[in-house]
């Protein structure tokens, strides 16, 4: 469902008439080997695609406004080769509507101390070309990131990589639909928002169905399309034996395949890549969605629980901002704690709706009653979790302006197995420790629904950020609760 090479960062190089026709002709050999390495760069997930030697102010214009309009491009990757004047690019700066990473290097990695002369220096001189384009991004208030350092090392590929990765994010979520089946859970505050200003800030559009329309589409699920699912679950997990064709609740797992098959060509129909839902708006259908809406994040789909679009909005463009990675992504809520006096703990988890990218193993497909809904008892995949480095994140909406918060984690491997824990189960130790982070992600006001993430790191999120113009609150390893709050209370002051 997701495929980033589709996408492209288009590769410009500024300079100048200045020097002439063969440094120029150099120019452009050089700038076409470097697009060649970074477009074969394991750590950059998009194509590369150089576009030139721009050395007027009407070429500049030109490209901005080609890159501006093409959805394929997901942001500019500019490089100063030499000196490029700067008033060249203000026409150009002030159209594109795409992120922008300037990339500070230069050709040669080091100094050729016995040749170097003045030829040399006119065609390596990124070190003050970069700061006449550095200047005029700061004069018009551009928002972009500066990669410093040789193109051929891996940390320079890793960090354009992880700027490519938000960009792929900002791009997806310019076009992105959100389905909201039901409204949301009834009296809860902070999945509620301003849907109208979360289109104008990051563009992608929520909108309402009614039950009767998915469920028509449940309805219209054909034996076939249920059969060829069922044949999926039996390859893909560990089915208890009361739901397999010889038991005696096989027909519930049907109807579980049959919302799966109604949900997925709804979502299609509809070209949605996230939705929501709501156990207190159930009616027409036999079960709340549970493996159904498991395997459609699995696939790459955004989900929220409870009517919470701004966290099904986070699970897919996190989900397209992590494609190809090692790890796993979901929707997530901080359930239940271990205040343990030697070993604090987090088990984060949901009712049903925790996305199986996450299994360790082979995942278990059960059924067990849901005290709340009123509804058959749903069928569910059930597993531990991976460990290792993670990420929560959370989008709120503060009335005024939205604010993104993000918690790194690390996320252990159990002994004790839970054998009467009906759902998919993750535990996590927060950074800096449970005590600091939790303070710290109440007093921002974070919420208990969550994308967590095992692919991304603080990077790719502050990248984000940036893109969106969003406010950032990031509770890692140096988060010191005092200081945190004067950061809330500064930030008041620059983002109301
Ligand atoms: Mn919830």
């Amino acid at each position: 469902m997701i495929d980033l090479k589709k996408l492209e960062l288009w590769f410009v190089v500024g300079s100048q008439e200045l020097y002439g026709d063969e440094a120029l002709r150099k120019i452009e050999q050089n700038a076409a080997k470097v697009t060649s390495e970074l477009d074969n760069a394991s750590a950059i997930p998009v194509r590369i695609c150089f576009k030139g030697i721009l050395t007027t102010s009407g070429e500049i214009t030109k490209l901005c406004k080609e890159a501006s309009s093409d959805d394929r491009v997901v942001g500019l990757i500019c490089w100063m080769h030499t000196f490029s004047p700067a008033k060249m690019w203000i026409n150009g700066l002030k159209r594109i509507t795409k992120p922008i990473l300037h990339l500070h290097t230069q050709f040669n990695q080091d100094i050729p101390w016995e040749s170097i002369d003045m030829d040399y220096m006119n065609l390596h001189q990124s070190a003050h070309g970069g700061r006449e384009f550095g200047f005029i991004g700061s004069r018009l208030d551009i928002r972009r990131k500066v990669v410093v350092g040789h193109w051929s090392e891996d940390e320079v590929q890793y960090k354009i990589g992880v700027w490519t990765r938000a960009a792929c994010g900002w791009s997806e979520m310019q076009s992105m639909r959100i389905a909201r089946f039901g409204d949301n859970m009834r009296d809860v505050a902070v999945t509620e928002g301003d849907k109208v200003e979360a289109q104008i800030r990051f563009g992608f559009e929520v909108n309402g169905y009614g039950m009767g329309d998915l469920v028509a589409c449940v309805k219209s699920a054909t034996e076939k399309e249920i059969d060829s699912l069922i044949q999926q679950y039996l390859i893909l997990y560990d089915i208890v034996s009361e739901l397999r064709p010889e038991g005696e609740r096989y027909q519930e797992l049907r109807d579980a395949a049959s919302i799966e098959v109604g949900l997925r060509n709804f979502l299609n129909e509809g070209k949605f890549s996230a939705f929501t839902d709501t156990f207190e708006n159930l009616k027409g259908l036999k079960q709340l969605p549970g493996i159904a809406v498991q395997r459609l994040m699995n696939e790459g789909y955004g989900f929220g629980a409870e009517g919470d679009w701004k966290a099904a909005a986070l699970v897919r463009v996190i989900k397209v901002m992590s494609a190809g990675l090692d790890g796993g992504t979901s929707f997530m809520e901080d359930y239940t704690y271990h205040f343990g006096p030697k070993s604090e703990l987090v088990m984060g988890s949901h009712m049903l709706e925790i996305c199986p990218s996450l299994s360790k193993g082979k995942p278990f497909c059960e059924i067990h009653p849901l005290s709340i809904g009123g509804k058959s008892d749903p069928v569910r995949l059930v597993f531990d979790s991976k460990a290792g480095h993670a990420l929560n994140i959370s989008l709120i909406d503060l009335g005024s302006r939205f604010r993104l918060l993000v918690n790194k984690v690390e996320s252990v491997e159990i002994e004790q197995k839970l054998p009467k824990l009906p759902v998919a189960r993750v535990f996590w130790k927060p950074l800096p420790d449970l005590k600091n982070a939790a303070s710290a992600w109440i007093l921002s006001g974070g919420s208990h629904h969550t994308c967590y993430s095992l692919s991304l790191d603080i990077s790719h999120i502050e990248d984000f950020a940036e893109m969106a113009g969003v406010e950032l609150i990031v509770i890692d390893e140096e988060t010191n609760v005092r200081q945190l709050k004067k950061e809330l209370l500064w930030n008041e002051r620059v983002f109301d």
